[in-house]
Protein backbone atom coordinates (compact mmCIF):
# COMPACT_ATOMS: atom_id res chain seq x y z
CA UNK A 1 0.00 0.00 0.00
CA UNK A 2 1.33 3.44 -0.65
CA UNK A 3 1.19 5.64 2.32
CA UNK A 4 -0.70 8.94 1.55
CA UNK A 5 1.64 12.10 0.81
CA UNK A 6 3.30 13.83 4.14
CA UNK A 7 6.21 15.74 4.46
CA UNK A 8 9.71 14.39 6.02
CA UNK A 9 11.91 16.37 7.81
CA UNK A 10 15.61 15.13 8.91
CA UNK A 11 16.27 16.71 12.31
CA UNK A 12 20.18 18.53 12.68
CA UNK A 13 19.92 18.68 16.88
CA UNK A 14 16.99 17.73 19.60
CA UNK A 15 16.17 21.14 19.68
CA UNK A 16 14.65 21.14 16.00
CA UNK A 17 12.72 17.74 16.68
CA UNK A 18 11.43 19.20 19.75
CA UNK A 19 10.18 22.58 17.97
CA UNK A 20 8.52 20.98 14.99
CA UNK A 21 6.38 18.51 17.42
CA UNK A 22 5.55 21.22 19.66
CA UNK A 23 4.67 23.67 16.23
CA UNK A 24 2.81 20.69 14.81
CA UNK A 25 0.16 20.25 17.17
CA UNK A 26 0.18 16.31 16.81
CA UNK A 27 -0.37 16.32 13.03
CA UNK A 28 3.57 16.13 13.01
CA UNK A 29 5.27 12.16 14.18
CA UNK A 30 8.54 11.17 15.10
CA UNK A 31 10.58 8.97 12.81
CA UNK A 32 12.63 6.65 14.70
CA UNK A 33 13.10 2.69 13.22
CA UNK A 34 9.59 3.23 11.23
CA UNK A 35 9.21 -0.50 12.22
CA UNK A 36 5.73 0.60 13.70
CA UNK A 37 5.19 3.79 12.23
CA UNK A 38 5.22 3.00 8.42
CA UNK A 39 3.61 0.14 8.43
CA UNK A 40 0.80 1.86 9.76
CA UNK A 41 1.16 4.41 7.60
CA UNK A 42 1.38 2.26 4.79
CA UNK A 43 -2.06 0.92 5.47
CA UNK A 44 -3.50 4.06 5.83
CA UNK A 45 -4.16 3.25 9.51
CA UNK A 46 -2.48 6.27 10.84
CA UNK A 47 -1.92 9.50 9.09
CA UNK A 48 1.16 12.63 9.34
CA UNK A 49 1.43 16.18 7.90
CA UNK A 50 5.13 15.77 8.67
CA UNK A 51 7.40 12.94 9.38
CA UNK A 52 10.64 14.03 11.47
CA UNK A 53 13.75 11.98 11.44
CA UNK A 54 15.53 11.91 14.47
CA UNK A 55 17.54 8.83 13.39
CA UNK A 56 20.87 10.57 12.85
CA UNK A 57 20.53 12.61 16.95
CA UNK A 58 23.64 10.58 17.82
CA UNK A 59 23.01 12.20 21.43
CA UNK A 60 19.92 10.04 21.69
CA UNK A 61 21.60 6.91 21.11
CA UNK A 62 23.60 4.75 22.87
CA UNK A 63 24.15 2.82 27.00
CA UNK A 64 25.43 4.55 29.74
CA UNK A 65 26.14 4.17 33.16
CA UNK A 66 24.50 6.81 35.75
CA UNK A 67 27.34 8.04 38.82
CA UNK A 68 24.30 6.23 41.20
CA UNK A 69 24.31 2.72 39.34
CA UNK A 70 21.34 3.07 37.37
CA UNK A 71 21.58 2.25 33.78
CA UNK A 72 20.63 5.31 31.24
CA UNK A 73 19.21 3.49 27.27
CA UNK A 74 19.67 6.28 24.92
CA UNK A 75 15.57 6.55 22.89
CA UNK A 76 17.55 5.91 19.77
CA UNK A 77 19.57 2.49 20.72
CA UNK A 78 18.34 -0.27 18.26
CA UNK A 79 17.00 -3.61 19.69
CA UNK A 80 20.43 -5.34 18.42
CA UNK A 81 22.46 -2.60 20.30
CA UNK A 82 21.01 -2.95 23.28
CA UNK A 83 21.69 -6.67 23.52
CA UNK A 84 25.32 -5.76 22.50
CA UNK A 85 25.01 -3.40 25.71
CA UNK A 86 25.50 -4.22 29.27
CA UNK A 87 21.70 -4.18 29.57
CA UNK A 88 22.45 -8.26 28.41
CA UNK A 89 23.59 -8.00 32.03
CA UNK A 90 19.81 -8.18 32.68
CA UNK A 91 18.22 -11.52 32.77
CA UNK A 92 14.97 -10.11 32.13
CA UNK A 93 16.25 -7.96 28.85
CA UNK A 94 18.38 -10.77 27.81
CA UNK A 95 15.64 -13.37 27.37
CA UNK A 96 13.19 -11.00 25.48
CA UNK A 97 15.17 -9.55 23.29
CA UNK A 98 15.73 -12.60 20.60
CA UNK A 99 12.15 -13.14 20.85
CA UNK A 100 11.43 -9.69 19.25
CA UNK A 101 10.25 -9.69 15.61
CA UNK A 102 12.85 -10.85 13.45
CA UNK A 103 16.77 -9.47 12.46
CA UNK A 104 15.69 -6.44 10.29
CA UNK A 105 13.20 -5.77 13.33
CA UNK A 106 15.97 -5.95 15.64
CA UNK A 107 18.22 -4.17 13.36
CA UNK A 108 15.68 -0.86 13.04
CA UNK A 109 13.86 -0.81 15.71
CA UNK A 110 14.77 1.37 18.52
CA UNK A 111 13.63 1.41 22.50
CA UNK A 112 11.81 4.75 22.47
CA UNK A 113 9.72 3.92 19.26
CA UNK A 114 8.79 0.52 21.29
CA UNK A 115 7.98 2.49 24.58
CA UNK A 116 6.41 5.73 22.39
CA UNK A 117 4.36 3.46 20.11
CA UNK A 118 2.68 1.33 23.06
CA UNK A 119 1.89 -1.64 21.36
CA UNK A 120 -0.48 -4.19 24.10
CA UNK A 121 1.95 -6.92 23.31
CA UNK A 122 5.56 -4.76 23.37
CA UNK A 123 7.99 -7.68 25.02
CA UNK A 124 10.61 -4.74 26.31
CA UNK A 125 7.12 -2.28 27.93
CA UNK A 126 7.09 -5.79 30.35
CA UNK A 127 10.44 -6.21 30.91
CA UNK A 128 10.47 -1.85 32.00
CA UNK A 129 7.41 -2.20 33.68
CA UNK A 130 9.27 -5.59 36.01
CA UNK A 131 12.03 -3.66 36.45
CA UNK A 132 10.87 -0.40 37.46
CA UNK A 133 12.12 1.63 35.04
CA UNK A 134 11.48 5.68 34.24
CA UNK A 135 10.85 7.10 30.91
CA UNK A 136 12.92 10.78 30.47
CA UNK A 137 11.04 12.97 28.02
CA UNK A 138 11.68 16.13 26.84
CA UNK A 139 9.76 18.83 24.88
CA UNK A 140 10.20 22.52 24.51
CA UNK A 141 8.55 23.15 27.84
CA UNK A 142 11.41 21.35 29.66
CA UNK A 143 12.18 17.93 30.67
CA UNK A 144 10.18 15.41 33.08
CA UNK A 145 10.70 11.84 34.19
CA UNK A 146 7.48 9.02 34.12
CA UNK A 147 7.68 6.05 36.43
CA UNK A 148 7.11 3.41 33.55
CA UNK A 149 4.34 2.22 36.13
CA UNK A 150 1.29 3.86 34.67
CA UNK A 151 3.02 4.96 31.58
CA UNK A 152 1.08 2.80 29.56
CA UNK A 153 -2.68 3.65 29.51
CA UNK A 154 -4.13 1.82 26.86
CA UNK A 155 -3.22 -0.04 23.82
CA UNK A 156 -1.19 2.36 21.97
CA UNK A 157 -1.74 4.76 24.10
CA UNK A 158 1.07 6.46 26.60
CA UNK A 159 1.69 9.65 29.25
CA UNK A 160 3.32 11.40 26.68
CA UNK A 161 1.85 14.38 25.48
CA UNK A 162 1.94 15.08 21.85
CA UNK A 163 5.10 17.25 21.98
CA UNK A 164 7.02 14.91 24.14
CA UNK A 165 10.06 12.95 22.75
CA UNK A 166 11.30 10.34 24.71
CA UNK A 167 14.86 10.73 25.21
CA UNK A 168 15.79 7.86 27.52
CA UNK A 169 15.07 4.72 29.60
CA UNK A 170 16.37 4.48 32.84
CA UNK A 171 16.63 1.46 34.65
CA UNK A 172 18.01 0.81 38.20
CA UNK A 173 21.12 -0.68 38.54
CA UNK A 174 21.60 -4.22 39.34
CA UNK A 175 21.41 -6.27 42.55
CA UNK A 176 22.82 -8.97 44.25
CA UNK A 177 19.64 -10.07 45.75
CA UNK A 178 17.41 -10.26 42.51
CA UNK A 179 17.10 -12.44 39.33
CA UNK A 180 15.07 -11.71 36.35
CA UNK A 181 13.54 -13.83 33.58
CA UNK A 182 10.94 -13.36 30.31
CA UNK A 183 8.98 -16.03 29.14
CA UNK A 184 6.61 -15.48 26.61
CA UNK A 185 4.64 -17.53 24.22
CA UNK A 186 4.78 -16.16 20.66
CA UNK A 187 2.88 -15.86 17.69
CA UNK A 188 4.89 -18.39 15.12
CA UNK A 189 5.02 -15.48 12.25
CA UNK A 190 5.39 -12.07 13.74
CA UNK A 191 6.83 -13.27 16.92
CA UNK A 192 4.78 -10.72 19.32
CA UNK A 193 3.67 -12.35 22.32
CA UNK A 194 0.29 -13.87 22.49
CA UNK A 195 1.61 -13.74 26.69
CA UNK A 196 4.35 -12.44 27.91
CA UNK A 197 5.82 -12.63 31.42
CA UNK A 198 8.38 -10.52 33.03
CA UNK A 199 9.97 -10.99 36.58
CA UNK A 200 12.46 -9.72 38.69
CA UNK A 201 12.46 -11.44 42.11
CA UNK A 202 14.09 -10.62 45.21
CA UNK A 203 15.50 -13.38 47.62
CA UNK A 204 16.27 -12.74 51.37
CA UNK A 205 19.26 -14.14 52.95
CA UNK A 206 17.47 -17.39 54.16
CA UNK A 207 16.13 -18.06 50.31
CA UNK A 208 12.65 -17.28 50.67
CA UNK A 209 11.20 -14.46 48.32
CA UNK A 210 11.22 -11.36 49.39
CA UNK A 211 8.86 -9.50 47.15
CA UNK A 212 8.26 -9.48 43.00
CA UNK A 213 7.77 -7.34 40.28
CA UNK A 214 5.61 -9.08 37.57
CA UNK A 215 4.61 -7.75 34.34
CA UNK A 216 2.76 -9.29 31.68
CA UNK A 217 2.30 -8.15 28.32
CA UNK A 218 -0.24 -9.12 24.95
CA UNK A 219 -2.89 -10.43 27.80
CA UNK A 220 -4.40 -7.18 28.65
CA UNK A 221 -5.63 -3.85 26.75
CA UNK A 222 -1.95 -2.67 27.67
CA UNK A 223 1.14 -4.42 29.47
CA UNK A 224 0.48 -4.55 33.07
CA UNK A 225 2.40 -5.00 36.66
CA UNK A 226 0.24 -8.13 38.03
CA UNK A 227 0.23 -6.79 41.72
CA UNK A 228 -2.29 -10.10 43.27
CA UNK A 229 1.06 -12.33 42.00
CA UNK A 230 3.46 -9.47 43.67
CA UNK A 231 1.50 -9.98 46.67
CA UNK A 232 1.05 -13.66 46.39
CA UNK A 233 5.25 -13.72 46.03
CA UNK A 234 5.74 -11.63 49.16
CA UNK A 235 7.21 -13.62 51.60
CA UNK A 236 6.55 -16.66 50.23
CA UNK A 237 8.51 -20.47 49.76
CA UNK A 238 10.15 -21.57 46.82
CA UNK A 239 8.11 -24.33 46.28
CA UNK A 240 6.30 -25.52 43.33
CA UNK A 241 2.80 -25.02 45.08
CA UNK A 242 3.43 -21.40 45.95
CA UNK A 243 4.85 -20.08 42.49
CA UNK A 244 1.61 -21.84 40.62
CA UNK A 245 -0.26 -20.19 43.13
CA UNK A 246 1.03 -17.10 43.04
CA UNK A 247 0.85 -17.07 38.95
CA UNK A 248 -2.70 -18.16 39.22
CA UNK A 249 -3.48 -14.83 40.01
CA UNK A 250 -1.60 -13.68 36.43
CA UNK A 251 -5.07 -11.84 35.44
CA UNK A 252 -6.91 -10.75 38.00
CA UNK A 253 -8.77 -7.48 37.40
CA UNK A 254 -7.42 -7.74 33.91
CA UNK A 255 -10.05 -7.67 30.89
CA UNK A 256 -8.33 -10.56 29.07
CA UNK A 257 -8.00 -9.95 25.29
CA UNK A 258 -9.05 -12.68 22.41
CA UNK A 259 -8.30 -12.63 18.92
CA UNK A 260 -7.67 -15.28 16.39
CA UNK A 261 -4.55 -16.16 17.71
CA UNK A 262 -5.62 -17.29 20.87
CA UNK A 263 -9.35 -17.23 22.53
CA UNK A 264 -10.06 -15.42 26.15
CA UNK A 265 -10.08 -18.49 27.52
CA UNK A 266 -6.51 -19.78 26.50
CA UNK A 267 -4.61 -16.81 27.01
CA UNK A 268 -5.83 -16.46 30.41
CA UNK A 269 -4.96 -19.99 31.19
CA UNK A 270 -1.41 -19.38 29.64
CA UNK A 271 -0.36 -16.17 31.29
CA UNK A 272 -0.89 -18.64 34.55
CA UNK A 273 1.35 -20.79 33.27
CA UNK A 274 4.47 -18.42 31.51
CA UNK A 275 3.92 -16.64 35.02
CA UNK A 276 5.06 -19.65 36.50
CA UNK A 277 7.55 -20.39 34.28
CA UNK A 278 8.97 -16.78 34.90
CA UNK A 279 9.43 -16.47 38.02
CA UNK A 280 11.22 -20.16 37.95
CA UNK A 281 13.37 -19.04 35.56
CA UNK A 282 14.01 -15.39 37.84
CA UNK A 283 14.97 -17.78 40.60
CA UNK A 284 16.77 -20.67 39.29
CA UNK A 285 19.28 -17.32 38.06
CA UNK A 286 19.77 -17.14 41.86
CA UNK A 287 21.01 -20.65 42.16
C1 LIG B 1 7.46 -7.77 11.40
C2 LIG B 1 7.46 -7.13 12.77
C3 LIG B 1 7.50 -7.94 13.89
C4 LIG B 1 7.51 -7.38 15.16
N1 LIG B 1 7.55 -8.19 16.24
C5 LIG B 1 7.58 -7.65 17.48
C6 LIG B 1 7.69 -8.47 18.63
O1 LIG B 1 7.79 -9.69 18.56
N2 LIG B 1 7.71 -7.86 19.84
C7 LIG B 1 7.65 -6.50 19.98
O2 LIG B 1 7.68 -6.01 21.12
N3 LIG B 1 7.55 -5.70 18.90
C8 LIG B 1 7.52 -6.24 17.66
N4 LIG B 1 7.44 -5.43 16.58
C9 LIG B 1 7.30 -3.97 16.78
C10 LIG B 1 8.64 -3.30 16.89
O3 LIG B 1 9.34 -3.80 18.00
C11 LIG B 1 8.38 -1.82 17.07
O4 LIG B 1 7.69 -1.42 15.97
C12 LIG B 1 9.59 -0.98 17.12
O5 LIG B 1 10.43 -1.28 18.15
C13 LIG B 1 9.20 0.48 17.24
O6 LIG B 1 10.38 1.23 17.23
P1 LIG B 1 10.75 2.11 15.97
O7 LIG B 1 12.05 2.75 16.28
O8 LIG B 1 10.68 1.30 14.72
O9 LIG B 1 9.57 3.18 16.02
P2 LIG B 1 8.81 3.94 14.83
O10 LIG B 1 8.03 2.97 14.02
O11 LIG B 1 9.73 4.84 14.11
O12 LIG B 1 7.81 4.82 15.72
C14 LIG B 1 6.74 4.23 16.43
C15 LIG B 1 5.95 5.33 17.14
O13 LIG B 1 6.70 5.86 18.22
C16 LIG B 1 6.93 7.26 18.03
N5 LIG B 1 8.30 7.51 18.49
C17 LIG B 1 9.42 6.91 18.04
N6 LIG B 1 10.48 7.31 18.75
C18 LIG B 1 10.02 8.19 19.67
C19 LIG B 1 10.63 8.94 20.72
N7 LIG B 1 11.94 8.87 20.96
N8 LIG B 1 9.85 9.73 21.49
C20 LIG B 1 8.51 9.81 21.27
N9 LIG B 1 7.88 9.13 20.28
C21 LIG B 1 8.62 8.32 19.52
C22 LIG B 1 6.72 7.51 16.55
O14 LIG B 1 6.33 8.85 16.29
C23 LIG B 1 5.62 6.52 16.22
O15 LIG B 1 4.37 7.04 16.61
C24 LIG B 1 7.45 -5.96 15.30
C25 LIG B 1 7.41 -5.13 14.16
C26 LIG B 1 7.42 -5.71 12.91
C27 LIG B 1 7.41 -4.80 11.70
Amino acid sequence: MIPAAFDYQRSATLDDALKAIADGGGTVKLLAGGQSLLPLLKLRLGSADRLVDIGRLGELKGVRRLPDGRLAIGAMTTYSELAASSARHYGVVADALPTIGDVQVRNRGTVGGAVAHADPASDLAACFLALDAEIVARSVRGERTIPVDGFFTGPFSTALATDELITEVRLPGPRDDAGSAYASLEQPASGYAMVGAAVVVFVAGDGSIEGANVALTGVGPHPYRARAVEAALAGSDRSAASLAAAAAHATDGIDVVGDIHAGREYRTAMAAVYTRRAIEAALARLG
